[in-house]
């Protein structure tokens, strides 16, 4: 081993890294690719090789960051930038497939991406610069899981209104006498037809109603297509 990876071990150990690695099994694909998110470039990880260590693998990929450093991580700073490079993924400058890049900037102007896992093994890196790239991977985490939350529950109302445009569409159908009187400025009494054609159409228009109380988008789209369906059952008027 050449000196720069005996003092890549020295970084490692002073980390506890090794020790980490040691108690974690390594991921299989399979597990690698449903962890990626939760893990983050972890799981992507593997020896340069078949059958190297895991320890090996991330000294060849530590070493071969220092390369692309020009030798030394002096001057490169770590910009606390993480971006999510989706599926497609991308690449650490030491050439490993990565998904979460880090972005790094030197003080000459050069700029770097890395991975977070062999920047961990990097002689020179201290914990505090590794403790904020995992921090920064986990709010990126967070904000990406509450992004996709938000476009769920968007999608249900979309679908929450259709439902409701379908049936009121279908109440205009079934009852339009209803429908008009309910619309219509009516001045003085109703007759007994045109009364209980009103009070048909606004039943039907209270359950619609009620249904968009109910509590989540799936309840009242369940309640909707209840509705829809007793609809089809009875006499229009
Ligand atoms: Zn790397």
């Amino acid at each position: 081993m050449c000196s720069r990876g005996r003092q890549a071990v020295t970084e490692f150990r002073q980390l506890d890294l090794l020790e980490d690695l040691k108690r974690t099994p390594p991921v299989k694909k399979a597990e690698a690719t449903r962890n990626v998110l939760d893990l983050g470039n972890e799981a992507l990880f593997a020896p340069p090789c078949a059958g190297g260590s895991r320890l090996e693998g991330r000294l060849h990929y530590a070493e071969k960051l220092l390369a692309a450093m020009g030798g030394s991580p002096a001057g490169w700073e770590y910009t606390g930038v993480v971006t999510d490079a989706g599926k497609a993924g991308s690449k650490c400058a030491c050439e490993h497939p990565i998904r979460f890049e880090y972005h790094w900037k030197h003080t000459d102007g050069r700029t770097l991406i890395t991975g977070s896992v062999c920047v961990e093994a990097l002689p020179g890196i201290g914990e505090g610069i590794v403790l904020r790239m995992r921090e920064d991977l986990e709010r990126l985490n967070c904000e990406r899981k509450e992004a996709a939350r938000k476009a769920k529950l968007a999608s249900e109302e979309k679908t929450v209104m259709e439902c409701r445009d379908r049936i009121l569409d279908r109440l205009k159908e079934r009852f339009p006498r209803g429908h008009r009187l309910h619309h219509e400025e009516v001045s003085g009494w109703l007759g007994a037809d045109d009364y209980g054609a009103r009070e048909t159409y606004r039943y039907w228009l209270g359950l619609v109603r009620a249904s968009l109380r109910l509590k989540t988008p799936r309840g009242q789209v369940a309640r909707l297509r209840g509705i829809a369906e007793s609809l089809e059952r009875v006499d229009g008027a």
